[in-house]
């Protein structure tokens, strides 16, 4: 049943941020991609009344529907039951938007410019401004998308100039929430950042967010530009860490040293941490390459480009491991892949996910394949994204088909599924024991010892 909205309380003025106990803001969710989808579904589930919006009419169709248009555990079931409840519709009309809620969270994409390091911004400012001409009453506009330093100042000018109201304020409020991990991360986030500008706008994202508040979230007040480059400075952080253990692992192998055990013993450290130590493939997916890449671009923009010079090293290494593991795979088919049939398991960028945006996985599959082996990629959730960006690939539907006859499997996304596989079953379907590990989740000793030739990265 489609949700009425209380035309008395819609048309009142936000004169108080929380204007009874019992009457919570109305929300709106602007962009219903990952972020914005998971949002506004958790959003209900916190208690608030929300519509979404999406200028994509196909998304917003499915959303009605009940259907979650990507793979995100927990989602699909919450979504259904808030439908039902009446408290979450989606649209396709700002003017909509403008007079249902009383706080808009702006989520659009804010994809790498084609051929640039920078971010492409016209999702963001294309968002204001089909927003702001309708805002006719008090609301406050928070910008949810990551975004270069400088942004909010930006969309707040074209809140002032657009909006028919003159009190509309903004806020930027990043989001930290993991693929795999979103509904758990948005329900009890480990802190929430609000970047305003007044008490009023302080007062009324805190009423966005009381039951998380209620709960002991940390919440840190800040600048604009302060709650911007908490974003990005956070995943320039996690990517550093991520490739000093995979530049660990390159040390490792000219050494003969193991970069499992030297991340273990590091790790012990607490003021290293063990978290985020795992050498590997590297990251990938639609966050953390694309947000180092615009926070060298905004550096640049800045004059301050020696800052985060060590970010282009963190990017370097963490694509050389991709190269890395095509050699790898490469040793154990005796130095050609051509006519050989190989099997990829994985070609999500993370487990637990079904987002391909720059993923390691299938970036290795590709280069295998245009060195003439006959890939097969097996993910559990990913393949039909795989097959429409990498039609030239062929894909399996079971852990048991892609590995039948093969010469080598690599594992490339470290699903449940393939850490638990039995070296002795997996044995009997390959027409060769060659295996490359690229996630360093199984044990090599069991595998050495079951007859197969295990390489990882890293690792002797
Ligand atoms: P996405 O591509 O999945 O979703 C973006 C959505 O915005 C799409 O559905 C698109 O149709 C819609 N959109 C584009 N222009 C619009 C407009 N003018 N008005 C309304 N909708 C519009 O992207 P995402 O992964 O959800 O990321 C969104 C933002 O959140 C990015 O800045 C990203 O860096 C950030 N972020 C993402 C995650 C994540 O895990 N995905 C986590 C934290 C932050």
């Amino acid at each position: 049943m489609p949700f009425e909205p209380d035309s008395n309380a819609s048309a009142a003025p936000l004169t108080q941020p929380n204007p009874s106990a019992t009457a919570r803001p109305r929300l709106s969710v602007i962009g219903t991609g990952y972020l914005g989808a998971t949002h506004a579904v958790c959003m209900v589930e916190l208690g608030y009344e929300v519509i979404g919006l999406d200028v994509d009419e196909a998304k917003i169709k499915a959303l009605c529907a009940g259907q979650i248009p990507f793979f995100e555990p927990g989602l699909p079931e919450l979504l259904a039951k808030h439908i039902d409840s009446g408290k979450l519709r989606f649209t396709t009309d700002f003017a909509e938007v403008a007079a249902f809620a009383d706080i808009h969270f702006v989520c659009v994409g804010t994809p790498q410019q084609k051929g640039q390091y920078a971010a492409d911004m016209t999702y963001v400012r294309s968002a204001f401004e089909s927003l702001a001409p309708h805002l006719n009453r008090r609301a406050l506009v928070v910008g949810k998308s990551t975004v270069p330093a400088g942004t909010a100042e930006q969309m707040a000018t074209i809140l002032a100039e657009l909006a028919p109201n003159k009190e509309v304020e903004l806020a930027w409020n990043p989001e930290f929430l993991r693929e795999g991990f979103a509904v758990a991360d948005t329900l009890a986030p480990d802190r929430l950042v609000f970047g305003v500008r007044s008490e009023w706008a302080e007062q009324t994202i805190r009423s966005a967010f009381e039951p998380v508040i209620a709960t002991g979230t940390p919440v840190i007040v800040t600048d604009f530009a302060t709650a911007e480059l908490v974003k990005v400075a956070a995943n320039s952080f996690l990517a550093t860490k991520i490739s000093f253990i995979n530049a660990m692992a390159e040390v490792c192998e000219a050494t003969g040293a193991d970069v499992i055990q030297l991340a273990d013993a590091i790790g012990h450290d607490a003021r290293i941490g063990r978290r985020f130590l795992n050498a590997g493939l590297g990251f990938g997916g639609g966050c953390l390459p694309k947000d180092i890449r615009a926070f060298i671009a905004r550096a640049g923009e800045l004059g301050v480009d020696q800052a985060v010079s060590f970010l282009r090293d963190v990017d370097e290494i963490n694509l050389r491991r991709r190269a890395r593991v095509v050699e790898l795979g490469l040793e154990l088919v005796d130095g050609s892949y051509a006519g050989t049939k190989v099997a990829v398991l994985g070609a999500a960028f993370k487990p637990n996910s079904d987002d391909i945006r720059d993923s390691p996985a299938l970036d290795v599959a590709a280069a295998v394949g245009r060195r003439g082996a006959r890939v097969q990629v097996f993910d559990p959730q990913a393949n039909a994204n795989a097959r429409r960006v990498h039609p030239e690939l062929s894909y399996a539907d079971s852990l048991d088909e892609v590995i039948d006859g093969v010469d080598l499997i690599m594992l490339l996304t470290e699903w449940q599924e393939f850490r638990s596989m039995d070296p002795e079953t997996v044995g009997q379907r390959v027409a060769r024991r060659n295996l490359v590990d690229g996630r360093n989740v199984l044990d090599p000793i069991q595998w050495r010892s079951s007859g197969w030739v295990y390489r990882a990265l890293g690792r002797p």
